[in-house]
């Protein structure tokens, strides 16, 4: 047995070979501390490795568990957070949305940010990690909340970003205002046919009612109660959602931009607080 055995067993099953293969290399990395460093050395994987892969690749296509959920870890920006059913695991979209929230708290030297549905905290912790910005992430579901602590504590952060249970702003007091307010909701249309993969992760992270508009609509009407003067709200969106997502955002926003991603569809909204005098 070899690698290119283990990679076309995924190849076989339906896996499109790049992802078969970024696959089986997360996996060699994980569980057989095996990087492009040691292929480029030359090193030679033991036939024990390759067994381990193997039985790893056979559950990964038994029931279809995106391979993340398998090593219990996901790389995002850099840094690799614990994941597990119980939170969605971070996609490299939302790179884009923390991106751009690091760029604007950055440049205008916002000071605490508020993430909603903060799943694994993968956005809570990047921005505290990477600003001078207090990250305070909610979420409904407490088994998310116990990875998003686990998550923190990992980062060493658990002073700079930290944790609630809440739904959307239900336990944010009337006197909590914040200089940003983040959020990357649940935006699939109730009712969307998913690729088996995405029947792993929390449901009630992916779908959302209203054509997937619900959270925005509702996260958009209530923002301007906790946000400061000139308070930023930034979201990623879902595909089409860009037109409404915009509308919702006009009465109480202005200046508000759209960044495409690298395949061209608007993936994430932002504006300020319009300051009624
Ligand atoms: N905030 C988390 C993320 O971006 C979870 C988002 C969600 O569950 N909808 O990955």
């Amino acid at each position: 047995m070899n690698i290119q055995t283990i990679i076309k067993m995924l190849i076989d099953s339906g896996i499109e070979e790049r992802e078969a293969k970024r696959e089986v290399k997360m996996l060699l990395e994980h569980f057989c501390n095996y990087s492009e460093k040691d292929e480029i050395l030359g090193r030679k994987l033991t036939e024990q490795e390759l067994e381990l892969v193997k039985l790893k690749v056979q559950a990964r296509l038994a029931d279809r568990t995106p391979v993340q959920y398998i090593i219990g870890e996901s790389y995002f920006m850099g840094e690799f957070f614990k994941v597990t059913p119980d939170v969605l695991i971070p996609r490299s979209e939302t790179e884009i949305l923390v991106t751009k929230a690091i760029d604007l708290i950055k440049d205008e030297k916002l000071k605490n940010v508020l993430d909603i549905g903060t799943g694994s905290g993968c956005i809570a912790c990047t921005l505290a990690n990477r600003t001078d910005a207090v990250v305070l992430g909610v979420d409904i579901s407490s088994d998310a909340l116990r990875i998003a602590l686990d998550n923190v504590t990992r980062l060493g952060i658990n002073n700079r970003a930290v944790f609630r249970k809440s739904d959307l702003f239900s336990k944010i007091r009337d006197d909590e205002k914040f200089d940003m307010i983040i959020s990357n909701p649940p935006y699939i249309p109730v009712g969307t046919d998913l690729e088996p993969e995405l029947k792993h992760e929390p449901q009630i992270a992916l779908f959302a009612e209203e054509n997937g508009l619900q959270l925005y609509r509702k996260i958009v009407s209530e923002a301007p109660n906790y946000l400061k003067t000139n308070g930023r709200l930034i979201f990623e969106l879902g595909i089409g959602e860009a037109e409404s997502v915009k509308a919702f955002m006009s009465e109480y926003f202005e200046d508000v931009h759209i960044i495409k991603d690298l395949s061209g569809i608007d993936r994430v909204i932002y504006g300020r607080l319009i300051e009624h005098s």
